[in-house]
């Protein structure tokens, strides 16, 4: 077989868990398998390099974020390769430049265009076990690039689809996708599969588990997925599709997203195509807008409330505020303190109220709900951060996701 293994910041969090690590890897390949092992960087270098870059500028260059932040990788998987290497094993450590990791020019969230696999492949060939930095590539004038926070499990999954791996295992601090957080929520239950398309949507909507755009590309590249913990043997869970599960609860889990911040405008300018540039220029500007409400207009005039991550608020406002000051927005405001709780399963697609049941339990526990928004398979809502907990613990209550 062969075996794509990616393991996280905490996995690797330490000299002893790389070792640990190590002596995983050698025995998959021991096994008789051929191995590709994607690494993070060790647990909170990623923060701390942002940290040092904050030290001397609020805006640094996207492009000098890149070269720097993609350090903490490349330090893990030369270390990692030493530690393989002492064991006995043929192994080479590679960058995503090596590993043929072609992006887009986005930097801080590039998007992967192609993967020549050619290195890989030749060290394969030879009997290495192969070593990568993960979350990142380079992009066409050869500039390093980041796949966005998280971007490691994407340089798996997208290796794993270019290698056509037989299995691509992520190995993380916890033993596979729960209900919910278990972090949050003790009573949380392993799945033990869960669909493609429910896991996209608990990843886009907070559980930093999986990368979302990892799972977009295993179901596009038809990836076989299993998250699972590092730390013991204990199986994982398996990531597939829809057909591929027995009995689809109505129900898969819970998600909480608290990086999500939101956007007032009042008295916007009540014409036709207004809604169209202020969205159009936000998605220019790369902001990802989420939850929208617009209320009915008076006297020519309304107020659109919108959402955005945290992290892409500082580009948001400086858009809006070329609206307010050319006079098509009178007044705008913004709110960091909300956060976003979501029930996501299949199983509402055939049956109703799974909706109902979740207004009424914030209404049982006297949390307001500021906005809604729905899809086939899910139901968010905005509330106060302040609720967060509480919102996610009745949730899993109210559909007995402990059972
Ligand atoms: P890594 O560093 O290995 O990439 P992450 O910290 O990115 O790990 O992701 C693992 C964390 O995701 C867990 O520690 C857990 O707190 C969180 N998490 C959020 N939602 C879930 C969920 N539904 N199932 C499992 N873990 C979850
Ligand atoms: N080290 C990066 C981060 O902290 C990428 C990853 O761990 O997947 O976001
Ligand atoms: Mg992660």
């Amino acid at each position: 077989m062969l075996v794509v293994q990616k393991f996280g910041g905490t996995s690797v969090g330490d000299l002893d868990r790389i070792q640990n690590v190590a002596n995983r890897v050698s025995t998959t390949k021991k096994d008789g398998n051929d191995v590709v092992v994607v690494v993070s960087a060790m647990s909170g270098e990623t923060n701390k390099l942002v940290g040092y870059a904050e030290h001397f500028s609020k805006n640094p260059s996207r492009a000098e974020m890149d070269m720097l932040l993609s350090s903490g990788e490349r330090v893990t998987a030369s270390l990692l390769s030493i530690a393989l290497g002492e064991m006995g094993h043929d192994v080479v450590a590679m960058t995503g430049r090596k590993a043929g990791i072609v992006t887009d020019n986005s930097h801080t969230k590039a998007r992967i265009e192609e993967i020549n696999p050619q290195a890989m492949h030749d060290a394969l060939n030879d009997g290495k076990i192969v070593v990568v930095a993960g979350f990142q590539g380079v992009n066409a004038s050869g500039d390093i690039t980041t796949l966005g926070r998280g971007g490691s499990d994407l340089s798996a999954v997208a290796i794993a689809g270019a290698l056509k791996a037989d299995l691509c295992e992520i190995y993380t601090d916890v033993s596979g996708i729960y209900t919910t957080d278990p972090r949050i929520e003790p009573k949380a239950k392993k799945l033990e599969s869960i669909s493609y398309d429910e896991m996209l949507e608990l990843a886009s909507l907070g559980a930093k588990v999986l990368q979302n755009r990892s799972v977009e590309m295993a179901k596009k590249l038809n990836v076989n997925l299993v998250t699972r913990t590092s730390f013991s043997n204990e199986e994982g869970t398996l990531i597939t599709k829809e057909e591929n599960i027995m009995e689809a609860p109505l129900v898969s889990g819970i998600a909480l997203d608290r990086n999500q911040a939101r956007i007032s405008l009042m008295g916007v300018k009540d014409r036709p195509g207004i809604a169209s540039d202020i969205f159009n220029k936000l998605a220019t500007a790369e902001v990802n807008v989420d939850m929208i409400i617009q209320n009915k207009a008076h006297d020519g005039a309304t107020n659109i409330d919108f959402t955005v991550p945290v992290s892409e608020l500082k580009d948001a406002k400086s858009v809006v505020d070329s609206f307010v000051q050319s006079g098509d927005i009178d007044a705008d405001s913004y709110n960091e303190d909300i956060c976003k709780v979501s029930v996501v399963g299949v199983g509402m697609k055939s049956h109703a109220g799974v909706a109902a049941r979740a207004f009424l339990t914030m209404a049982d526990n006297n949390i307001n709900i500021n906005m809604i928004s729905t899809s086939e398979i899910k139901v968010s809502m905005m509330i106060d951060e302040k609720y967060a907990e509480l919102a996610v613990r009745s949730l899993h209550d109210a559909y007995e996701l402990e059972k």
